[in-house]
């Protein structure tokens, strides 16, 4: 899936910071890991009646400020070390939206690409199982991630709550709304780094109804974010790709015709009226805002310095590796970092979590309306502590997050 080893980015990312902060030693040696990780192997039942075993995880990064929350991936190039960066990035990006939640992250080694429904429902089922020791809404709580999706959740809900024998409806959230999912949690990430790109443009007087808008990636954060950039702000969509491939258009593609194509074809790739574009060349495009909504390390020391748009909003977990953003840095790239962009998702997943514990649900423009609150604030946040520090505006959301968890921390007495 990526190229340099993940975690050990999350690692150096976090080492600039306790430099930054001149971080208490105690504090920092915690952090550098995960508080806990689960290595579990699930046993499938094929359709042809064959077994197959797929290996699966579970890392509980850490929980100072409540119960680990985070994603889970099904993804052939999975590997323990993605999940044990994602863990991370999941705590910083819950203690920067001030949730009173940790950071997790789970993923299988799987291609639900070539799995039948049947299939992915007793991969999920299985994980659900296996995993229920040690998840639960007071401990760890799982959400969609890559290539899963509320329908996962709401099998994985109904296994636990079986195992459980009650209703346990708090143990994950993207759930489908009449199981205890939320009204805005679909579009909540695309939303939430809307939000963040609208008060960015405001800063840098960028006129979005004019602007121009490429995204990579086309799942639930590349699509939404389209639609949303073209129907809230009056942007104009230039280029769309996913994994199969891109397309380009000067004057502006229909984020639902591209998304009627790709459910027919399985691609946005060959889209009528567009031109095809290479994944790599849609991130240099001479466009106003780059949004990554895919997979990580995708702008790196080699294409960084041909990225043209003047905002890089980050959807995706950890697409810029540490040697691109000292080139975007120097050329003047407006980065809104990963785990502020893309949180959006996970705050609606809290809200969620209130929800459920609650028994009581909030109309979907109460969610907006809180969503954007926290959001604004957060990057408003993020903001001033650059300007404080002297420092880019990722070094200055890990100031804000590891802070908070090591204040935390200290307030527990672990350090
Ligand atoms: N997988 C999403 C993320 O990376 C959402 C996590 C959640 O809702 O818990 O932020």
């Amino acid at each position: 899936m990526t190229s340099g080893n993940p975690f050990e980015i999350a690692q150096r990312q976090l080492d600039d910071c306790a430099r930054i902060l001149d971080l208490d030693p105690g504090v920092h040696a915690i952090l550098r890991q995960p508080m806990r990780e689960m290595h579990l192997a699930l046993p499938v039942r094929m359709d042809d009646g064959s077994v197959q075993v797929f290996p699966a995880y579970r890392v509980q990064y850490n929980d100072a400020k409540g119960p680990t929350k985070g994603g889970i991936r099904f993804h052939p190039e999975e590997t323990i070390d993605t999940v044990r960066a994602l863990a991370a990035w999941m705590t910083w990006k819950c203690a920067l939206l001030d949730l009173p939640l940790g950071g997790g992250k789970g993923g299988v080694i799987c291609n639900p690409k070539s799995l039948s429904r049947n299939e992915l429902e007793r991969l999920s089922r299985a994980y659900a199982r296996a995993f229920a020791p040690f998840i639960g809404p007071d401990v760890d709580v799982p959400a969609p991630d890559v290539y899963t999706n509320p329908q996962i959740m709401a099998w994985m809900m109904d296994e636990y709550s079986k195992v459980l024998h009650k209703n346990a409806f708090g143990v994950l959230t993207g759930k489908p709304l009449c199981v205890g999912g939320s009204a805005g949690r679909g579009d909540a990430t695309a939303r939430g780094g809307l939000i963040t790109i609208r008060e960015a443009a405001g800063i840098l007087g960028l006129d979005l109804s004019r602007a121009r808008i490429a995204i990579q990636g086309y799942g639930n954060a590349g699509y939404y974010a389209a639609a949303l950039a073209r129907s809230e702000f009056g942007s104009t969509i230039v280029a769309v790709s996913d994994s199969r491939g891109g397309v380009y258009h000067p004057t502006g593609i229909d984020p639902d015709v591209a998304l009627a194509h790709k459910q027919a074809t399985g691609s946005v790739a060959g889209l009528p009226g567009a031109q095809p574009i290479a994944n790599g060349d849609l991130l240099e495009l001479d466009v106003d805002v780059l949004i990554p909504a895919a997979l990580e390390q995708v702008i790196t020391g080699e294409n960084a310095g041909r990225v043209k748009a003047r905002i890089l909003a980050e959807l995706a977990n950890g697409p810029t590796t540490p040697e691109a953003d000292e080139i975007l840095d120097a050329n003047g790239v407006h980065v809104i970092p990963d785990f502020l962009c893309n949180a959006g998702g996970v705050t609606v997943s809290y809200f969620e979590m209130v929800q459920n514990n609650a028994m009581f649900y909030w109309e979907e423009s109460e969610v907006h309306q809180r969503l954007d609150q926290r959001m604004t604030l957060a990057y408003h946040r993020v903001l001033e502590a650059a300007q404080r520090y002297g420092v880019t505006m990722r070094q200055a959301a890990y100031a804000v997050a590891v802070s908070t968890v090591a204040e935390a921390m200290q307030l527990r007495g672990w350090v």
